[in-house]
């Protein structure tokens, strides 16, 4: 089948990739010429594990290839997939669907026969019905159907995720066979790894999307939650999680404590939810509360690590060790790190920051934050050093070395990578987060 994917980001990208690898033809369009011409060079402008391999791989086999012209790669498709940004509209936390309704529109004139129009970008209830309008408007002659195909992958985990999905959720306008055929034929190499189809009403399966992130964001707020409880009652976080998580009924997933929640994702799609949510006069309340809790959070990291410092950091260096908002990705979006930085910076800490792959990204949102090349650089001279994403290298670091660098030798851990006994054994202070210390 002939694919376009338009937004070459990191959905559309991974997507794309995987579906040439599968043996579709395959156009990624952006209309970021840097991006394609990336591209095009053959270095890939995100980093997404296993990414440059398959990328080299496909383009060689004429499979997969990049454009910035839109006329041809639409004219030529099957189906053609929405894959660009949905962010929160400054000022109200709505979705942002400028970018979904330009692509709308550009795709509409180049049309030509039966075409499947597929939003994967996250899109609020309803916007497959305006796509469809603004396409019929645009060009009322089309031949074409508009599908939503949200997707669940995880940054750091995306091929395996796209490759090997829990389910592909497929809603459909009117229960539309001939879109009911494409879409199948789209996903029928993994469809022979009895990857589940879920299919729904086009309205059903976007708000499938919502729900299930609205739905992880209170799992992570709750045990958040108890984590502080347990710092209050003097018991532990990680056993209360196992001790739940082993109940089939509530799983172990997505029970870690920490900094909050982050990412391109959960924040801006939980408030969209309670915006949607509110406009259809049926507020999300549980979903409300999570959004304010975890927004509190970020800042409530912050004094964390200032009380650990004995309760003042003016004048002081704090060591940040992850930036990105977890780990094996370079996307800095709405990190945790970015608040409890800037947390310690207005109380007039210096603070130094050490990432294996965020640093390019950060160097543009974290104003006066400055940049070390490894971990113990970071450390050096100073009075905390603190965990905030738990990249690999983070999980074994060399404690001697550390305490011979730093000014004073305390830790804090805001993702539980360490047991406290073993790092008081190496003569640190430790904080954690919801363990007794
Ligand atoms: P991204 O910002 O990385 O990529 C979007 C790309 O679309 C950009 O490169 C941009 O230049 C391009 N673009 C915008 N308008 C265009 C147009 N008219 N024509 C061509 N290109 C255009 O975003 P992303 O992280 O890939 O997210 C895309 C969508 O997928 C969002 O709705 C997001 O919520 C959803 N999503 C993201 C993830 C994730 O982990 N990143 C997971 C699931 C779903």
């Amino acid at each position: 089948m002939k694919v376009t994917m338009i937004g070459a980001g990191y959905v559309g990208l991974v997507s794309g990739v995987c579906f040439a690898d599968f043996g579709h033809d395959v156009v990624c369009l952006d209309k970021d010429e840097s991006k394609i011409d990336a591209l095009m060079q053959g270095r890939i402008p995100i980093f997404e594990p296993g990414l440059d391999h398959l990328v080299a791989s496909n383009v060689q086999s004429g499979r997969l290839s990049f454009t910035t012209d839109l006329v041809s790669a639409v004219a030529d498709s099957d189906v053609i997939f929405i894959a660009v940004g949905t962010p929160s509209r400054r000022g109200d936390g709505h979705a942002d669907l400028s970018y979904v309704y330009a692509a709308a529109r550009e795709i509409a004139v180049n049309l030509k026969g039966f075409t499947v129009i597929v939003t994967k970008s996250t899109v609020p209830v309803g916007t497959g019905d305006e796509v469809e309008r603004i396409i019929r408007e645009t060009n009322p002659d089309a031949d074409f159907a508009v599908v939503s195909n949200p997707e669940f992958l995880r940054e750091g985990a995306a091929i395996e995720d796209f490759k090997r999905p829990d389910r592909i959720v497929i809603g459909l306008a009117d229960d539309d066979a001939r879109a009911r055929e494409v879409m199948t034929e789209v996903y029928r190499p993994l469809y022979l790894n009895q990857a589940p189809l879920v299919f729904t009403s086009r309205r059903t399966s976007e708000l499938i999307k919502y729900a299930g992130n609205a739905f992880l964001a209170m799992k992570i707020t709750f045990i958040n939650e108890m984590a502080d409880l347990c710092e209050k009652v003097d018991a532990n976080v990680q056993d209360v999680a196992r001790g739940i998580g082993l109940d089939g009924r509530i799983g172990g997933k997505f029970l870690h404590a920490g900094p909050g929640y982050g990412g391109s994702c959960f924040p801006k799609d939980t408030l969209a939810l309670v915006k949607t949510a509110q406009d259809f006069d049926s507020p999300v309340r549980l979903v409300e509360t999570t959004v304010a809790i975890n927004d509190n959070r970020k800042r409530a990291m912050g004094r964390k690590v200032i009380a650990a410092a004995g309760g003042d950091v003016r004048g002081r260096k704090v060591a940040v060790l992850g930036l990105t908002f977890k780990p094996n990705t370079d996307d800095m979006r709405d990190s945790p790190a970015i608040t409890v930085v800037q947390t310690l910076q207005d109380a007039g800490a210096h603070v130094v920051g050490y990432d294996p792959e965020g640093m390019e990204n950060a160097k543009k949102l974290m104003d006066g934050l400055d940049f070390a090349k490894d971990p113990y650089e970071a450390a050096t001279d100073a009075d905390v050093l603190v965990i905030v994403t738990e990249w690999n290298e983070f999980r074994a670091l060399d404690f001697r070395r550390l305490k011979a660098v730093m000014k004073e030798p305390v830790l804090v851990d805001l993702r539980n990578i360490y047991r406290p006994d073993e790092v008081a054994k190496h003569g640190f202070a430790y904080a954690s987060i919801g363990r007794p210390s």
